[in-house]
């Protein structure tokens, strides 16, 4: 079956979760049975998100193929269980790179090369390559109808219905309902100016999900089913709610699979069973059972929302991790600069400490401080990229009499740099190539079968047994040098420095555990997972677990992290 198509668009404002609705619409038509993936577009000229800052577009996503990427593709990936590659990225920037690039190649035969028809040729061509071997192709368009940057998109959402024919085309558009306080009710204006802007450019919605902050009435349906000339059944009340992972079961019980089903000329395969899903979201909203992490960060001095986006898949990881285990995770979000003014007195409530990635020099010893305290009162603690470098920091300092350790990157005297670049990376910084120097993606690592991290990975069925898990790495710098018999994992990496290798054999004997290493093709092994035995949990990894966490399947070691948290709660 060639793949049919589900675009969604946004209307009225962007920020009101056009990627959790196609999230949610790509989970639900999967649930009825079909093939389904999901596709982001994004409107900059940025080939793709790594130079953006984080607090201004949140986190950077990664994928296994290495590709830094909008934080909807993570959205996608923790609502479908799936990996996402990275052409399911595309970019302004990618679009047009390309065309010239063709055109300097003399592809166009003398042609004249023109915005219309080559870039929505070229957008279609994208769109059809990441949905090649799917059967329904969701494809969210960042931004509103409104934007000029949209307009090439929108265009070639017009083109494809024609191409592709209507029962290969649906669309949905998104739309606000703003309910100014002092009327206390909805307005449903704005949706309407947003219909009529997508009939400008001859696109019709049939479905029109309204975000509101509470469900709509029947008179407002009433209204938009007029203005837009679209039957009530197809305008979808979409209300607040606690927890995004509510949104497919707020949608279905509108009917939406099997609208949108229907529109596509398909039917249901099977009855969808939504009985897991729905008990892990009732954890996450309802309950009782609570506990308490603290996120060491920095980007706080930017306001809560932009923290919370910088971090969102840590956050996410530590809810998947909570609904399986049975209770709500609440975070702290903590100031690393706080702990250095006034020390670690904010911490004393805490039931886990978790250090998350992070680059350049701020806040790094208020995390170093934090890391010493989870280590010292024994509080269960994760250590993510920077985190895991900074425990082996704390630990150098405090346990191995190497005073004034480092990371390079923080301070580049340091006696005693144990956290380091490699010689090539320090080549290609010297020459700028500074995103060639980054270590991106997914590398497989070997785990010791002696470890609490091998047995994590083990009891969640993350270990890629039979290699079949490593099918869609196919360079083999990713996988590196493994042996048949070694249990392997899989973990998506995005740094520059790492373990320095003249010190592993030290950290050894002073009792770090290094429970998974990267062995690569060439050059020395690389550290990937460490752990301490004599600690209720104390585990620590260059990579981003929090990247390959579902919803349904959490990351092993956010699971292992928030069992010991609750049970040094319950003892
Ligand atoms: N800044 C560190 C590095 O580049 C850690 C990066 C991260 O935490 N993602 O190695």
């Amino acid at each position: 079956m060639q793949p049919k198509f589900i675009f969604v668009v946004g209307g009225v404002l962007s920020g009101v979760g056009k990627g959790i609705a196609t999230a949610s619409i790509a989970k639900i038509v999967k649930s009825y049975g079909y093939k389904v993936t999901a596709i982001k577009i994004d409107p900059y000229i940025n080939y793709d998100a790594g130079t953006l800052r984080p607090t201004e577009h949140g986190e950077v996503w990664v994928t296994d193929d290495g590709g830094e990427i909008d934080q909807d593709l993570g959205s996608y990936e923790r609502f479908l269980s799936v990996d996402i590659p990275k052409i399911n990225n595309i970019t302004t920037g990618q679009v047009y790179k390309e065309v010239i690039d063709r055109e300097r190649a003399g592809k166009y035969l003398g042609s004249t090369v023109q915005f219309i028809p080559h870039i929505p040729e070229e957008i279609i061509r994208r769109i059809g390559e990441a949905s090649k071997g799917f059967e329904i192709s969701l494809v969210e368009i960042g931004g509103t109808i409104g934007d000029y940057e949209n307009i090439p998109y929108l265009f070639a959402v017009k083109s494809l219905s024609r191409i592709r024919g209507r029962d290969n085309v649906a669309v949905v558009m998104l739309a606000y309902l703003p309910m100014p306080s002092h009327i206390g009710e909805m307005k449903t204006k704005p949706t309407q100016q947003a219909i009529k802007q997508l009939s400008e450019h001859t696109i019709f919605p049939d479905i029109i999900l309204c975000r509101a902050r509470e469900p709509l009435d029947s008179v407002r349906k009433k209204k938009i089913e007029i203005y837009a000339n679209i039957q009530t059944e197809y305008v979808i009340s979409a209300p607040d709610v606690d927890c995004v992972y509510e949104v497919p079961i707020n949608f279905e019980r509108e009917g939406l699979g099997k609208k949108l089903l229907k529109r596509l000329n398909l039917s249901p395969r099977k009855e969808p069973d939504w009985t897991k899903w729905t008990s892990l979201v009732e954890v996450i909203t309802d309950s009782s059972r609570r506990v308490k992490i603290g996120m060491v960060c920095k980007y706080l001095d930017t306001g809560e929302f932009t923290v919370k986006d910088s971090y969102i898949s840590v956050r996410e990881a530590l809810q998947h991790a909570g609904s399986r285990e049975g209770v709500g995770v609440d975070i702290k979000w903590i100031d690393a600069k706080d702990i250095e003014e006034n020390g670690t007195g904010i911490l004393d409530e805490i039931d886990g400490i978790v250090v998350p990635g992070g680059f350049g020099t701020s806040g790094i010893e208020g995390k170093i401080e934090a890391i010493h305290y989870s280590r010292k009162n024994k509080i269960p603690f994760i250590g993510l990229c920077l985190g895991m470098q900074l425990a082996l920091v704390e630990f150098a300092r405090n346990e191995m009499g190497m005073e004034g350790a480092n990371s390079s990157e923080s301070d580049p005297k340091t006696p005693y740099p144990v956290i380091d670049l490699l010689t090539e990376q320090e080549e290609l910084l010297k020459e700028s190539r500074y995103g060639s120097s980054m270590r991106l993606g997914a590398y497989a690592a070997r785990l010791n079968r002696g470890s609490r991290v091998y047995q994590l990975y083990e009891e969640t069925g993350r270990l890629a047994k039979d290699r079949k898990k490593l099918e869609n790495i196919k360079e083999d710098f990713r996988i590196g040098i493994i042996d048949e018999k070694d249990p392997v994992i899989l973990e998506r990496h995005r740094h520059r420095y790492e373990v320095n290798p003249y010190y592993i054999s030290d950290f050894e004997k002073a009792g770090i555990l290094f429970s998974g290493v990267h062995q690569p093709v060439q050059g020395e092994p690389l550290m990937e997972f460490l752990e301490l035995s004599d600690h209720p949990f104390f585990v620590a990894t260059q990579a981003h677990p929090e990247f390959k966490s579902r919803f349904e399947d959490p990351s092993p070691p956010f699971v292992g992290f928030i069992k010991s948290v609750v049970l040094r709660k319950t003892q």
